[in-house]
């Protein structure tokens, strides 16, 4: 299989390019800056040419775009919208508007670049799977504590184009779903994290395997449980 992986320099995303390549798998990485993704392109020395690393920028249109046209004509079998930020975590009292607007411009607005980029790549496989990384924060139904308005905001977003996504390519037997990969101990999650990036990691592989059609439009803990919107 064809994986596209972005956000792949560091974290889950370095960690799924890591486990693709282990078990023969191509995968194409988007990283914002390839000069310094040293650990990726490391991992290409032992995998006889089956990574290739992009500059992309989920947050340009210009990048994005350059990112698809230089995956070339390949098939894409399964596309993982992993990049992200955090976002500042500020009262309501205190926001800064340009953090709140550049964090749903990568998480959100990121991602549909990403997959609406990659579409005809994705349109070659019988395969069609789109996993958007979300987070249990971009729950509604969960949101019990409040705050973090730019991180929540922008993942409930995304969770809203998932299921438009779901619907629109459903004729085409697409699947695409968001999925929560636990809170995990990265750069983002920080060192009190229960879950390390290999638990994470190792359980979105087994997921993104067996998704079927029937989970399309689904949002889903890495374990395989299901999130309330
Ligand atoms: P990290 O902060 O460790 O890594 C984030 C990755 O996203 C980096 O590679 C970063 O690249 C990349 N990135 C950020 N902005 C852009 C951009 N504009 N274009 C391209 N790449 C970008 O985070 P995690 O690995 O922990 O998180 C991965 C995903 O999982 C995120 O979407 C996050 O929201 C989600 N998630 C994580 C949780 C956790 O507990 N860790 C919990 C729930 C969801 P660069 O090095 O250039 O900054």
């Amino acid at each position: 299989m064809r994986i596209v992986i972005t956000g792949a320099n560091r974290g889950i995303g370095l960690e799924l390019a890591r486990r693709y390549l282990e078990r023969g798998d191509h995968v194409d990485a988007g990283v914002r800056n390839p000069e310094t993704a040293r650990e990726l392109v490391a991992l290409g020395k032992d995998a006889g040419g089956r990574l290739r690393v992009f500059a992309c920028d989920v947050a340009d249109d210009t990048s994005v775009r350059a990112f698809a046209a230089a995956i070339g004509d390949v098939v894409v079998d399964v596309l993982i919208n992993n990049a992200g930020v955090m976002g500042k975590w500020l009262s309501l009292a205190d926001l800064d508007f340009a953090d709140v607007t550049r964090t749903f411009d990568t998480n959100a607005v990121g991602s549909l670049r990403v997959a609406s980029a990659l579409l005809p790549h994705l349109r070659r496989s019988s395969v069609r799977k789109v996993v958007n990384m979300s987070s249990r924060m971009g729950s509604i139904a969960e949101n019990t504590d409040g705050g973090a308005y730019a991180y929540r905001m922008s993942k409930a977003a995304l969770n809203m184009a998932t299921k438009s996504m779901s619907i629109d390519l459903r004729g085409e037997d697409f699947t695409v779903i968001s999925l929560h990969p636990d809170w995990v101990k990265t750069d983002m999650g920080g060192p009190n994290a229960p879950t390390s990036v290999e638990a994470s990691v190792a359980g979105i592989v087994a997921l993104v395997d067996r998704l079927s059609r029937a989970d399309s439009g689904g949002f889903f803990h890495f374990r395989g449980d299901t999130i309330p919107w």
